[in-house]
């Protein structure tokens, strides 16, 4: 038990930090070289998102500023897409791009898209192997109950279910913006290439976390299952 923390297992869960660290800085890096280039049209953000919203019948889902850095997101519940001091007012190719995605999300509830059903109903299950599966994990290998270990470890696999479901919806979510700006000539030619560059580094940031999480699973297992055969 003592040497848990020092485990050669361990390398597993640095991978998927270090994967993790350099995704998030490359949509960072992206972000900043197109945070620069105006879109031809002079759109702000805010003002993108909400002709899309508009044209997609989503009159009813407000648009707001949000403090910090890419901190944008859709809130389905509230009904109410926020964007962030990076991007509200922004007339960026980068804010544009941003600001559609979030309305991609907002069409996906509209439409039923299934991934995000499936995601909702999982829930539940989520923050149960979320609360449990450490505590139930460490008590395991402390107290030596191999079962219980690995109890933990499964249970830590619905957060891992989790993100796989993500995934998805957040690709489609981009394919959607880029798409309806394309189609309504919001962005053109080389401003829609950089939106395109900015919303393909956001979406590595979800394949880096499905990894790095996909390790910890890995990791997980690899311990109890240790436990087990002593
Ligand atoms: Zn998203």
């Amino acid at each position: 038990m003592f040497n848990y923390y020092f485990d050669p297992t361990m390398v597993l869960v640095i991978i998927g930090m270090a994967l993790a660290a350099f995704a998030s800085f490359g949509v960072q890096m992206t972000f900043n070289k197109y945070k620069d280039v105006r879109n031809m049209r002079g759109l702000t953000a805010a003002q993108a998102a909400r002709q899309i919203l508009d044209a997609n019948g989503l009159q009813n889902i407000r648009i707001e500023h949000v403090a910090g850095n890419l901190t944008d997101h859709y809130s389905p519940n509230e009904a109410v897409i926020r964007l962030s001091d990076s991007t509200y007012n922004s007339d960026s190719v980068a804010a544009i791009g941003v600001a559609a995605h979030e309305c991609g999300h907002a069409v996906q509830h509209k439409v039923g898209y299934v991934p995000i059903k499936i995601r909702n109903s999982i829930i539940p299950a989520v923050n149960l192997g979320n609360t449990l599966s450490m505590p139930l994990f460490l008590i395991g290998l402390i107290l030596g109950i191999g079962p219980l270990a690995m109890a933990g470890a499964l249970l830590f696999g619905f957060v891992l279910l989790f993100q796989v479901v993500t995934l998805p919806t957040e690709i489609n979510a981009s394919r959607r913006a880029l798409k309806t700006l394309d189609e309504r000539q919001m962005l053109m030619g080389d401003e829609l290439a950089g939106a395109k560059k900015v919303l393909t580094a956001a979406a590595m940031t979800y394949v880096a976390a499905v990894i790095s999480t996909a390790l910890q699973f890995l990791r997980l297992l690899l311990l109890a299952n240790r436990r087990n055969n002593r």
